[in-house]
This record gives structure tokens, sequence and C-alpha cells, in this order.
């Protein structure tokens, strides 16, 4: 589980450097939370396969 991913962020419009800001564990598998480092966008991975494209609030 990378701590720290690089990803388009949709809020700053180019690709940012998402830290892992919050991390619970499913049945499913772990569930992490990234957040951009340059701005308040979040989202939310599962099992680091599934991605919600959900905002982590
Ligand atoms: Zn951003």
């Amino acid at each position: 589980m990378d701590a720290e991913i690089v990803r388009f962020c949709p809020e700053c419009g180019t690709e940012r450097t998402f830290y892992q800001c919050a991390r619970t564990t499913l049945h499913l598998g772990p569930k992490v939370k990234y957040r951009c480092s340059e701005c308040s966008y979040g989202f939310v991975r599962i099992d680091e396969v599934v991605d919600t494209g959900a905002t982590a609030d």
C-alpha cells in the first residue's frame, strides 16, 4: 500500500501527489482514503483495485 500516489486531480486540473489520509479494513479488503496535496479533493480506493471515484468526505 503506497502512502503517496500520483493521480489526476479534477479540482487542480493536473496531476498531483495524493496522500493516504485514512484507512479502514472492510471485509472486501482495506479501504483507503487519499487526499490531494494541493486542495481538499479526495477519493477512496478499496483493496487497491476498486476506485469509487467518490470524494473522501
Ligand atoms: Zn487537487
